[in-house]
């Protein structure tokens, strides 16, 4: 079965708007809005505090280095990437 954006074979169906299926490669799974949308809510809510536990104190007294700037991204990233990650399991074909 193709995905339904391009030629390659569909490794994940969804529930569409109107409750059919919808058919994605990877690629386009991982950017489909209601798994992307998720995951950039739980990123937000979960890096938020997280930011907060780990790096707010260090900014607050005008540490912010470029090491501290990579470790905010990667404290946003990563909830992004495990929220984005477990709707794909549970969305895999076969
Ligand atoms: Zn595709």
């Amino acid at each position: 079965m193709p995905c339904g954006v391009c030629t390659r074979g569909a490794r994940y169906a969804f529930a569409g708007p109107a409750g059919e299926r919808v058919l994605r490669c990877t690629r386009h799974a991982i950017v489909y809005p209601g798994v992307r949308d998720r995951a950039l809510q739980v990123a937000a809510v979960v890096g938020l505090v997280l930011f907060a536990i780990n790096q707010l104190d260090v900014v607050m007294q005008g540490g912010l280095t470029a090491v501290v700037a990579g470790k905010i991204v990667l404290t946003f990233a990563v909830p992004f990437s495990v929220s984005t990650y477990s709707a794909l399991q549970v969305s895999r074909l076969g």
